[in-house]
């Protein structure tokens, strides 16, 4: 029996078309262009559906709600299809990604989120091979998890980090190898995918938290920092030194970090590298962090991190236990040593 892939289509560089102020996402005309493909027709490739968005965006105007609507527009499909792409832009991608994995609860069918650095309406572009492709995994492959597919790569979507803004794999997974290459043939790496739940979709819908993310350097000001744990703030995913480190000379900042985290503010430490992940142990410099309160992300991604907050926050849980589970394995987000 023919398969059945539900495509939601939300903006992104894929379906732009040029304009004197550059590109910019047009109603229906990926959609036409996608009805020319002839590949699409086969009958070795699943039926679909699209659903466009109105409006359709440039990634750079995603938001939290936009996320839950993402969301539930798959839980509302979620029978009819045996799996759905995201067509998204890719400068967000990595966020909607991680987002859709923390909500999709109970997920048991592939969610594949792609894009595009080129779009369609150009003669030489990554579009429609990603279009493509990502249909086919979605309708063939029963990958019970939120994916990333890009530059012949399928990753899990909560690992993944745009990497690049030119090239063609724009995405890396820098902390979890590839769930699947595309080469001559689609080769999915089974013993790296999440297990089936074998549960009802559900979906966690994120309310609005105020959330932050702060990336260290070298002579920034106690004050800064001070102010930007300044109330309403209740989450912030500290972007610290290669294992974990901050410059614990710097007392009023020690200090800042630590009333902060006194007064329930929850302090993750994630890495400025790529890869790696955060020991604060290792250093007397990265210590001081867990003295203070501030609690390990180890190798998840900031984008991972930040989702998975705004997750933890919006299911109501006491301080003590988002700390807790924000250093738990929820869906394959980060490896615990
Ligand atoms: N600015 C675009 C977006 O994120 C970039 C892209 O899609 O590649 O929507």
């Amino acid at each position: 029996m023919k398969k059945h892939v539900y495509i939601v289509y939300t903006g992104g560089t894929i379906g732009m078309t040029r304009t004197e102020n550059g590109y910019v996402p047009t109603p229906c005309y990926l959609e036409q262009q996608i009805q020319k493909i002839s590949e699409l027709k086969s009958d070795l490739m699943p039926d679909y559906d699209i659903h466009e968005y109105d409006p359709l965006l440039d990634s750079a105007n995603m938001t939290p709600d936009k996320w839950v609507s993402i969301a539930k527009d798959i839980a509302n499909n979620y029978h009819k299809y045996d799996g759905f792409v995201v067509l998204h832009g890719t400068d967000t991608m990595a966020y909607t990604a991680s987002a859709l994995s923390f909500m999709l609860k109970g997920l048991d069918k592939p969610v594949i989120i792609t894009g595009s650095q080129i779009p369609i309406c150009e003669i030489r572009n990554d579009a429609r091979g990603n279009l493509i492709t990502a249909i086919m995994i979605a309708g063939n492959y029963k990958i019970p998890e939120v994916c990333l597919y890009f530059g012949d790569k399928l990753f899990r979507g909560n690992r993944t980090i745009k990497v690049s803004a030119d090239q063609l794999d724009a995405f890396d997974s820098p902390n979890y190898p590839p769930l699947g290459t595309v080469g001559v043939d689609i080769k999915i790496n089974w013993d790296r995918i999440l297990p089936k739940k074998n549960r009802s979709i559900q979906v966690c819908e994120f309310s609005r938290h105020s959330i932050g993310t702060l990336r260290l350097f070298p002579g920034i000001s106690a004050e800064v920092v001070e102010n930007f744990l300044q109330s309403p703030l209740q989450g912030l995913v500290l972007e610290t030194y290669g294992v974990g480190n901050i410059p614990d000379q710097d007392r009023k900042l020690v200090n800042i970090l630590r009333k902060a985290s006194e007064r329930g503010i929850v302090i993750v430490a994630c890495s400025q590298c790529l890869r790696g992940t955060v020991d604060l142990g290792a250093y007397a410099a990265g210590s001081v962090l867990q003295k203070s309160g501030v609690i390990s992300g180890y190798d998840m991604t900031t984008e991972a991190a930040l989702t998975k907050m705004f997750y933890l926050f919006s299911q109501g849980l006491p301080v003590d236990d988002v700390r807790k589970m924000m250093q738990e394995n929820i869906c394959g987000e980060i490896t615990i040593p």
